[in-house]
């Protein structure tokens, strides 16, 4: 880095913190909490699934439901200037021949190949981490505080963003290493064994993440306060997962949204519920919630994933195989990229996996939306809670958009919209309201079911 972007990037940085001390933190966009469950979805002889999904819906106070489909259209648009900002990035890379000068320096630092890599990786990650600043801190701070989703100031957000480069600056060095070494043995097969070992990596850092990744930015524990987890992990136990596979994470250090993932492989696989949902979210919320993770859990989608991501690896593999032979044959020279092995060549493999990404997000999303529609099925059937269900997908509307086109699920959705999902647990309700009408004579069934002897209500 040059004294000149030394001093621009110091600049920027004092520019950001004086402007965040006199910002005033807008309110969040909190939907409203404990829903009644509204009168048409109560369980009655004519329910009716639609007229209680748009009770549901209805809800929603319509300035947060405003607020929150601007935040997420505002993501389409995201998407596009990340896309476009990476693209320009890399060209100019290429063009000014600034990726040939990284690796120039990097190759007299030292003869031994593999720290040739490293070290031009470094340069470049912390190149471009400088480079897409404005748009990082746009996007990750301003944006977020705008929408009332950041509870973080500058300075730690800061600090997580310089503890994101580190992990980066290793992890990712370390994939390069192994590729370009690869690619250097095997110049003409490169692109299935460089799959391969991006696949293992993959695999490696699903693995290590629960472990070693998160913690480094937030603290997780096991879930042991009994009164508000002894329904969550009887429900774990009967679905044949461990109670130390239960987890929670205090994510309101960094954000106000509800969540809950799973997380892991193998010995690592773990639930994590975090603390806005623990603390925010009714008993019914959190048991539907809890439900839904199980359902990633025992329908094992962490592998499922796995094998897809390797398709996707796999052939993204060979698109680049194509796609950087041909490129070099027209601009090689231009750019003084020697070949395939050479590191100059990571701006061009960074801007053809930009494209590929760019292309293939409807399919990704799709995927995703595939599995989460499966939990939220086993998450019904578990918790036996379609209120507690709609209640979340309420608050989770607090950061997606509750009711888009068709398209615009398809395309954008990486999880079923809120309008579905509400939906899809008031139909459940629907061939289930026996056991929500005691009074229809199945107050035995509703007792067994909850746990509670009816008769001493
Ligand atoms: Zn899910």
């Amino acid at each position: 880095m040059t004294s000149r972007t030394a001093a621009l990037v110091c600049g920027l940085l004092i520019f950001f913190c004086a402007l965040s001390a006199f910002a005033q933190p807008p309110a969040p966009n909190q939907m409203p909490s404990v829903i009644q469950v509204p009168e048409a979805a109560l369980a009655t002889p004519n329910f009716d699934a639609t007229a209680a999904t748009n009770a549901y819906l209805a809800q929603i106070p319509a300035d947060k439901m405003a607020r929150s489909d601007a935040y997420f259209e505002g993501g389409y648009w995201m998407i596009l200037w990340d896309f476009l900002y990476g693209v320009v990035v890399a060209l100019l890379l290429l063009n000014l021949r600034c990726s040939a000068r990284m690796r120039d320096l990097a190759e007299r630092v030292t003869r031994f190949k593999p720290v040739h890599t490293f070290v031009y990786w470094l340069q470049y990650i912390v190149l471009t981490t400088v480079l897409f600043f404005p748009l990082t801190v746009y996007e990750d701070y301003f944006r977020e505080h705008k929408y009332g989703l950041a509870t973080q100031t500058f300075g730690p957000w800061m600090l997580d963003q310089i503890k994101n480069l580190g992990v980066d600056a290793v992890l990712l060095g370390l994939l390069a290493m192994l590729l370009f070494g690869v690619v250097r043995r095997l110049p003409r097969t490169w692109w299935i064994w460089g799959a391969a070992v991006t696949i293992m990596f993959m695999v490696f850092t699903v693995l290590i993440a629960p472990v070693y990744l998160v913690p480094i930015f937030n603290k997780v524990t096991p879930l042991n306060d009994p009164k508000l987890v002894d329904p969550i992990l009887s429900m774990a136990r009967a679905n044949g997962i461990p109670a130390k596979n239960v987890y929670t994470i205090d994510a309101s250090k960094q954000t106000t949204r509800m969540s809950a993932n799973v997380s892991g492989f193998a010995d690592t696989m773990r639930i994590t519920l975090n603390d806005n949902l623990l603390r925010r979210g009714s008993p019914e919320e959190i048991q539907a919630v809890m439900g839904h993770e199980m359902g990633h859990y025992v329908m094992n989608h962490i592998y499922k994933s796995i094998m897809f991501f390797s398709i996707v690896i796999v052939l993204a593999s060979a698109y680049l195989h194509g796609g950087v032979g041909w490129a070099l044959t027209r601009w090689g020279e231009k750019w003084q990229i020697q070949g395939v092995g050479d590191t100059a060549v990571l701006p061009l493999v960074v801007l053809l996996v930009l494209i590929f990404g760019f292309v293939i997000t409807p399919v990704m999303n799709t995927f995703s939306r595939t599995l989460e529609y499966e939990a939220d099925m086993y998450g019904l059937n578990t918790s036996r809670q379609p209120d507690g269900f709609a209640q979340a997908a309420i608050h989770l509307g607090e950061y997606r958009k509750m009711s888009p086109g068709r398209i615009e699920e398809f395309i954008f959705f990486d999880h079923p919209s809120g309008r579905k999902r509400i939906y899809a647990a008031m139909r459940w309700k629907a061939e289930n309201l026996k056991l929500f009408m005691p009074e229809q004579g199945s107050a035995a069934a509703l007792g067994s079911i909850q746990g509670v002897d009816p008769s001493k209500k």
